[in-house]
């Protein structure tokens, strides 16, 4: 039995016109001889009646904040309502459909509501449908605590889903259907000519969906990566090849970057090291801001200034923190980090200053700069994001 896994976005499942491109794609791998397993997300997005944000629009923050378990059991309703639609029309085609739950797929997690994390995925069930002749349809997203309550595994978990029940079922390739053809050199919505990466490595991608590309979930390509299966992301609309994410990557491509991505909200924070009334030295607090779970990034240390980011919905609690310390500080709100990833400028002189140089001729000030190997980051308004990462991708990803 060759098994493929095939996920169906929430765009791709949203109307019955969608729902017969993801049929066309089921029966193709069926006719290639694969035994597919379907995972869909919910159906649509934002202000459709069964999308995520919809279904937690119904019961006050509040409530959901302080019910955890409960706001799971109703996000998890968008996923339950479009495996029973998707499983109707695939029968209406002949095809023998099963709607299963995440749990009833195997997906076992620990009872962390909201971000659940995968203990064991026991695929039994799968299996024993899959050899009926049957096509599982998943919901995507979730899974069964171990004491039998609905988990969700955090946002854009279906992927997390796939690529789960890839590994577990050892399949040929996990595919990954949405509404754009693949990885894209940047996120089509912000740059026009943004082009498609036909082939990429699990090590490059994962570090795009880090850093804010949201076509796939990093930890779907973790897991993708450590049982070594392909992942191909493509489109539900069309027939374009999509993207390839394997091992191997493209060994034939040159440019120095492959692609440009970008997190909003991000708050830069600046404060002197001059130790305050309570002797709380600058190590000190980075210690205090971790167990208070404020993740920090673009950490710059000088001997009379200290420099990062955060994210905006922690500020409040970091101001409560500083004024308890006594810490005198200055902000930066609404801030991009633009993150411009590529394996290959490891030790290539000029990378930065090239950067910069095209940042400055769009008079676009940098607030901050780190890079890594793979990866150069740069912090700006989020106001000229937008025009900082097309400046940037066509000086430096438009020779695809
Ligand atoms: P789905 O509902 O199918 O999971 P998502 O909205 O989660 O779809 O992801 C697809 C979206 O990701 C695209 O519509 C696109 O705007 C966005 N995106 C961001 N960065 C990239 C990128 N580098 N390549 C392709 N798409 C990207
Ligand atoms: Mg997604």
């Amino acid at each position: 039995m060759k098994v493929i896994v095939q996920k169906f976005g929430g765009t791709s499942v949203s109307s019955k016109e969608r729902r017969a491109l993801v049929i066309e794609k089921v029966l193709s791998a069926i006719k290639d001889g694969f035994s597919p397993v379907v995972v869909v997300s919910a159906m649509g997005r934002k202000g459709d009646p069964y999308a995520t944000d919809t279904l937690l629009s119904l019961i006050d923050i509040d409530f959901k904040n302080h019910n955890l378990q409960a706001s799971d059991l109703l996000m998890g309703c968008g996923e339950i309502i479009s495996t029973v639609i998707m499983s109707n029309d695939l029968n209406k085609k002949s095809i023998d459909a099963v709607p299963l739950l995440g749990g009833q797929a195997g997906i076992i997690t620990d009872n962390e509501f909201n971000n659940a994390s995968v203990l064991r995925v026991d695929a039994n069930n799968l299996i024993k449908i899959l050899k009926s002749g049957k096509i599982p349809v998943v919901a995507g997203f979730q899974g069964l605590s171990e004491d039998g309550f609905l988990t969700t595994l955090g946002r854009g978990g279906s992927d997390v889903t796939a690529s789960l029940l890839g590994s577990a079922l050892n399949a040929e390739r996990v595919e990954i259907y949405t509404d754009v053809d693949g990885i894209m050199t940047a996120d089509p919505r912000v740059v026009k000519d943004a082009a498609l990466i036909e082939e990429i490595s699990y090590t490059e991608v994962f570090q795009f969906a880090d850093q804010g590309a949201k076509v796939i979930h990093p930890r779907a390509v973790e897991i993708a990566a450590r049982a070594n299966i392909p992942l191909v992301v493509k489109n539900t609309l069309n027939n374009c090849v999509g993207t390839l994410i394997n091992n191997i990557g493209n060994t034939n491509n040159t440019n120095v970057i492959d692609g440009i991505t970008q997190i909003d909200n991000r708050t830069q924070i600046k404060f002197s090291t001059k130790v305050n009334k309570d002797n709380i030295n600058y190590p000190d607090i980075l210690d205090i801001l971790a167990e208070n779970n404020i993740s920090i990034d673009l950490i710059n240390v000088f001997p009379e200034e200290n420099i990062f980011t955060i994210d905006k919905k922690d500020f409040k609690k970091f101001d409560a923190i500083s004024k308890s310390l006594n810490l005198n500080y200055t902000y930066e709100e609404d801030c991009s980090k633009i993150s411009l990833i590529g394996s290959r400028m490891a030790g290539k002189p000029g990378v930065m200053a090239k950067i910069i140089k095209i940042l400055r001729n769009e008079k676009i000030n940098v607030l901050q700069t780190a890079d890594s190997h793979e990866t150069i980051w740069c912090l700006v308004k989020t106001n000229l994001a937008s025009s900082a990462i097309n400046a940037l991708h066509s000086e430096l990803c438009s020779c695809k």
